[in-house]
């Protein structure tokens, strides 16, 4: 007997012919998440993916807990396999209850024969290996109606194979199959949240993220990395800049109107921040944005912000209650760090009382105070980027 773990496909499944790519990229997923683990072997045929730890000293249980976090997942099977003999499935079926059951009474067995080849069809499988089961343990019995476990059997192209459960997968789909991404990336609970989405549907994450020394700490930043690295348990690597911003905010305070300043901090914000998706190769950027939940998110101002974007600004929360955002945000595990009490470059300058239906005429005229300092301060922001890879 050897332990494997069968991958059930989610919505890949659908993709008809450009099914290929997309396992291809969700096989380099895994490998790349369970690399540190030890020797595994990957396989796949008839939409399912095969994982086989070459040595005995990979603990299983750690494998299932990283693949939990998989996007395109959609079931773990965590099995016993054999050969393709009935004798051989009978024993491995004993050797299962006893190892993984051992407390149940009643049981039923469904199985499944992908392989046709194979001579017994599935309901003389069930039939067969019941049969060895109840001779060799005296206490159990059949219940088909509400048996204690199910034992599935599946006999398919490389072997045959045997559990109790499918484990839930996350779903989605594989990071990287829908392209790449840049996620502006505050401390809040907010954006954490939109990157998970994103990357759910596909997209690889880059992230950017502002800071404004000496008004925000060191601190505040590793808050920020300690939240990429639990969306890197989701997503996979993600280049992140960052960026200082202090000067260019100290500008916009001292030219700009105060009730403008935190559109316009937005809008060179989504600027700068279409910089750093360019120099990392993506299409758009995704921002934790939410309709209404701050000043600086009414339907004016995100007219206004999104008026100096040249690509598309992805917000998956546009539509989501903060509770909503919060829930998600708990079951991500990122809420807890989210809530720590750092200050964020954006509440550094905020002013009392923003415009919440800001005009794009107005600030038009309001950021020409600043237009000519624009050049230097990008420079400068560009000679002291700092670019780190999580993961
Ligand atoms: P969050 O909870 O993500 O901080 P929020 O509700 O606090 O969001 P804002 O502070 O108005 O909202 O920010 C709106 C969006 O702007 C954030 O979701 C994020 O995408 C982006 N953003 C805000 N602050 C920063 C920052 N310091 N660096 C990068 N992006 C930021
Ligand atoms: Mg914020």
């Amino acid at each position: 007997m050897k332990e494997v773990i069968l991958i059930k496909n989610g919505e890949i499944a659908l993709k008809g012919l450009n099914r290929n790519v997309f396992e291809d990229i969700l096989i380099k997923n895994i490998k790349s998440r369970l690399s540190e683990l030890g020797e595994i072997k990957y396989s796949k045929a008839q939409s399912t993916i095969y994982i086989e730890p070459m040595t005995d000293n990979i603990n299983i249980s750690n494998i299932i807990s990283r693949l939990k976090k998989v996007f395109g997942i959609a079931g773990i099977c965590r099995t016993y396999s054999s050969v393709k003999n009935i004798d051989e499935i009978k024993k491995t079926a004993l050797e299962y209850l006893k190892n993984e059951l051992s407390f149940i009474k009643t049981f039923k067995i469904e199985s499944k024969r992908s392989d046709k080849k194979f001579i017994y069809k599935s309901p003389e499988i069930s039939r067969i290996v019941g049969e060895y089961l109840l001779n060799n343990k005296k206490d159990l019995s059949v219940d088909v109606h509400n048996p204690e476990a199910i034992i599935n059997i599946e006999v398919r192209d490389f072997g045959s194979y045997i559990y109790a459960e499918q484990l839930k997968g996350i779903g989605g789909l594989p990071t990287g199959s829908s392209g790449k991404a840049m996620l502006m990336i505050s401390g809040g609970i907010d954006s954490p949240v939109a990157g998970y989405m994103m990357a759910k549907r596909g997209l690889e994450l880059c992230g950017t993220h502002f800071v404004s020394p000496p008004f925000t700490s060191e601190k505040a930043k590793l808050k920020v990395i300690d939240l990429l690295k639990k969306l890197s348990e989701f997503s996979g690597n993600i280049k992140t800049y960052i960026i200082n911003f202090t000067e260019f905010q100290e500008a916009i305070k001292k030219h700009c109107p105060n009730e403008l300043f935190t559109v316009i901090m937005r809008r060179y914000m989504l600027k700068i921040a279409e910089i750093t998706a360019s120099d990392s190769g993506c299409p758009v950027v995704v921002t934790g944005e939410s309709l209404a939940q701050v000043a600086s998110q009414t339907l004016p101002a995100l007219i206004c912000t999104e008026s100096v974007a040249t690509r598309p600004v992805l917000r998956p929360l546009i539509g989501l209650d903060k509770l909503e955002i919060i829930n998600i945000a708990k079951q991500i595990d990122t809420y807890d760090i989210s809530i720590l009490p750092f200050e964020d470059c954006c509440t550094v300058f905020t002013p009392k009382h923003p415009k919440t239906r800001p005009t794009i005429e107005e600030i038009l005229i309001a950021e020409e105070k600043i237009k000519s300092l624009e050049k230097s301060l990008l420079e400068k922001i560009w000679s002291s980027i700092e670019i780190i890879n999580i993961n």
